[in-house]
């Protein structure tokens, strides 16, 4: 790919960009509970804090569940575009199920560059790869906050509080989430508790995120997303 063509590529994902997200009718795509004209406001700095970070995601899924995301004005997306062209520094980094009705970035009504997203099924922390993967959001790119981001309706999580076993490389995600559930009697009872225990497992098993943790630069936060509201209930 020549230059020429790398710019007209870029050219072309800026007037998306504007497109999805400068106007009410654009923020509509952006999601089904969009249901009316977003109120447009000043851009804000990005949080410094683990508990500015934290309530930036509750302020966030307030406007998602009010149905009032944040419309970025041209000029505020060409600002976004030329920061993010030359590096990330998301605040948060949140650790979700992989499941296609929970998409953070729309949930917590955010944009490009401001969520560190490892999604698995179940949001569990139980392989190198993914807690490497919040280690470098952490260390590098200096994320304030980990989310573990249950939700409703969880069939990864179902699946332990059954005992299935559904074989092949699916049976390690059951397998995983089966300890941390002992106990559960109800689906949304295992869910918090699944929450809680992958809390637990980062910090017992990435000795740099606990170090961040007690040094105070990170929170580390459990949340359940229930899918019918749009609503996250924050264990904090
Ligand atoms: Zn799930």
């Amino acid at each position: 790919m020549d230059d020429h063509t790398n710019d007209g590529f870029r050219t072309d994902r800026r007037t998306l960009l504007k497109t999805l997200a400068g106007g009410a009718a654009g923020a509509a795509l952006l999601g089904p509970v969009v249901a009316r004209a977003a109120t447009e406001r000043p851009s804000q700095p990005p949080p410094a804090t683990p508990d500015e970070a934290l309530a930036a995601l509750k302020a966030g899924n307030k406007r998602f569940v009010d149905h009032e995301p944040q419309v970025r004005s041209t000029e505020e997306i060409e600002d976004i575009w030329t920061s993010i062209s030359g590096g990330q520094a998301p605040f948060a980094s949140v650790l979700g199920c992989a499941d296609s009705r929970l998409a953070p970035e729309l949930i917590f009504d955010q944009f490009f560059g401001d969520l560190f997203v490892v999604r698995e099924a179940g949001n569990i922390a139980d392989s190198p790869t993914n807690l490497g993967s919040l280690e470098f959001g952490q260390a590098v790119l200096g994320s304030k906050l980990i989310l573990v981001l249950g939700h409703s309706s969880c069939g990864a999580v179902k699946a332990a509080l059954e005992g299935a076993t559904p074989g092949g490389n699916i049976q390690s995600i059951v397998d995983a989430i089966k300890p941390g559930i002992a106990g559960a009697k109800t689906l949304e009872e295992a869910t918090v508790a699944n929450v809680h225990a992958v809390e637990d497992r980062i910090r017992a098993k990435s000795p740099l995120l606990k170090a961040a943790e007690d040094a105070g630069k990170i929170k580390i936060v459990g949340g359940v997303y229930t899918i019918a509201t749009g609503t996250v209930t924050f264990f904090d």
